[in-house]
């Protein structure tokens, strides 16, 4: 089997790719190789039986057509006009220039809105107000960025993107779903092709088949930024070490939240407070929201969020997220979020453990008939009350708590002792792959897009790197 290309991974990078290889008229033969299924066949069992089981041989929730993007909330960052920087969604704009970067946005928040997404933008209408906050915010040495929004909501996310699947496969993209790519083929500093086997032999040793191809793009997701890594090493593909980002899932009563949620949707809020100055951040928040969790390699149990456009709580759950740079002699931060996570969710029993703000501040751990006697209910019935103190660093510890105090100063019930963690949430990007303008990688022929490759973070820009793959692919 030869294609002119292949794509490991389907999500928004791969699809966006797929999809603009389409519009441009491309004759290029193109398989995709993704780990899960279908996104109508992809169903997270949490939801009926109220806890996570670790599906075999993947999990749902974070792989599968449209990767993570099918159970996101579906937030798209745009941006503002009159900004002279992009502030959100990673480094895509330090390859193509910034005035570029914007209009692949607007290109790209077309191609959504073709597909079905909500025409209202929040975060324009109430200028005044955000720029109370904002004052406010900057009193207490905290910044607050405040791009519009596009929101799909879980569950239309899932209907947009099987709108996609179904526009890829009727114009002549293949896709291999339940497929795994094990290793990649390079003769003379040239790819070649892939190794895979079907995924349901995952923990098995089976003979890898190989596939051949002129063009390999890795648009592997968090999901496989381990696996990039070590392939990465393995066959001599130059990286940067990253960082990785540790902390944990808030949630509060909508109440209050009530202005953020309603003049921005997501207020974004970064500060370096107390002690340390580490760069903290909140990420991804969820008005009326669910907590959720998702299951990585070798079973780690993350907490993360998201929002239905119909269905709603009475919470609101975000991110506070501590970014960890390490230089020398330890210098692996995917192993060290990796050891962080598994500690936590030993604690828990293998499941996210929650944990009341109060009972931090007491020095013990939350049990479970405090939580049922808790003003705020946990959304994450699966979640483990315990205590995450444990777990997470000092410094990272430190680092939120320092965060939280300083914005219940800009959120008046911030720091209510009720309000509750998660944890653990954790952001993995892979060692950063260096790559040049057009994408490529040190091996010729070999490029890399979307969040694994740590180009990205978020949906938007993801998707964005996908496009303008393959017009450099068809250039
Ligand atoms: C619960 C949740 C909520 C989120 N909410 C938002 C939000 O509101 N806004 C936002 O901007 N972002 C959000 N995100 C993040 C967003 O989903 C990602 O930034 C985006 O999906 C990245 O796209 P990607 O194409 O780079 O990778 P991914 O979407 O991670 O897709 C990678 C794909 O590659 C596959 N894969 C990996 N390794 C292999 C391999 N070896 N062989 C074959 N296939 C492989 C995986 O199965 C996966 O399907 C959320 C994520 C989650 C999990």
């Amino acid at each position: 089997m030869k294609y002119d290309l292949i794509v490991v991974g389907s999500g928004p990078s791969s699809v966006f790719l797929g999809y603009e290889l389409i519009k441009l008229g491309s004759k290029k033969k193109v398989l995709i190789i993704e780990q899960g299924k279908k996104v109508e066949e992809r169903i997270c069992p949490i939801e009926k039986i109220g806890k996570c089981v670790k599906c075999k041989p993947t999990c749902d929730i974070t792989t599968g057509f449209s990767g993570a993007g099918a159970f996101s909330d579906g937030k798209l960052s745009l941006y503002n006009e009159e900004d002279d920087d992009i502030y959100v969604g990673g480094d895509l704009h330090k390859y193509i220039g910034i005035e570029k970067t914007k209009r692949l946005i607007d290109y790209t928040d077309k191609v959504y809105l073709d597909f079905g997404a909500d025409p209202k933008i929040e975060g324009t209408e109430y200028k005044e107000e955000v720029k109370k906050i904002y004052n406010k915010a900057k009193k207490a040495d905290i910044n607050l960025i405040n791009i519009p929004i596009r929101h799909l909501g879980t569950e239309k996310s899932h209907e947009l993107y099987a709108r996609l699947e179904k526009y890829l496969l009727d114009n002549g993209i293949e896709i291999m779903f339940q497929t795994t790519v094990c290793d990649l083929i390079i003769e003379n500093n040239e790819i070649k092709g892939v190794k895979i086997k079907a995924s349901k032999d995952l923990e098995k040793e089976v003979e890898l088949a190989e596939i051949y191809a002129e063009n390999v793009v890795l648009a592997v997701g968090r999901k496989g930024a381990n696996w990039l890594s070590d392939v990465c090493e393995k066959n001599g593909i130059e990286t940067r070490t990253g960082c990785v980002d540790i902390g944990v899932r808030y949630e509060l009563p909508d109440e209050v939240m009530k202005d953020i949620n309603k003049y921005m949707y997501e207020g974004k809020f970064i500060a370096r407070l107390g002690l340390f100055r580490d760069k903290v951040r909140t990420f991804c928040q969820n008005p009326s929201g669910f907590v959720s969790s998702e299951v990585y390699d070798e079973n780690i149990n993350l907490v993360n969020g998201h929002s239905y456009k119909e269905k709603k709580s009475t919470n609101t759950n975000l991110a506070i997220l501590v970014s960890h740079n390490f230089t020398y002699p330890f210098n692996k931060p995917i192993d060290y979020g990796r050891n962080v996570a598994k500690n936590l969710n030993e604690l828990g029993a293998g499941n996210v453990v929650v944990q009341r703000l109060g009972d931090i501040y007491r020095g013990k751990r939350t049990w479970e008939e405090e939580l049922a006697r808790n003003s705020v209910k946990p959304t994450l019935k699966s979640a483990v009350p315990g205590d995450i103190t444990y777990a997470l660093g000092y410094r990272t510890m430190t680092d939120i708590l320092e965060f939280i105090r300083g914005l219940d100063k800009v959120v008046e019930g911030f720091a209510n002792p009720d309000n509750l963690l998660y944890g653990p949430e954790i952001k993995f990007y892979s060692n950063k792959v260096l790559i040049n303008v057009n994408f490529e990688t040190n091996i010729k022929n070999l490029y890399c897009i979307g969040d694994g490759g740590g180009m990205t973070r978020g949906l938007m820009m993801a998707s964005c790197s996908g496009v303008q793959m393959a017009r450099i692919l068809e250039s």
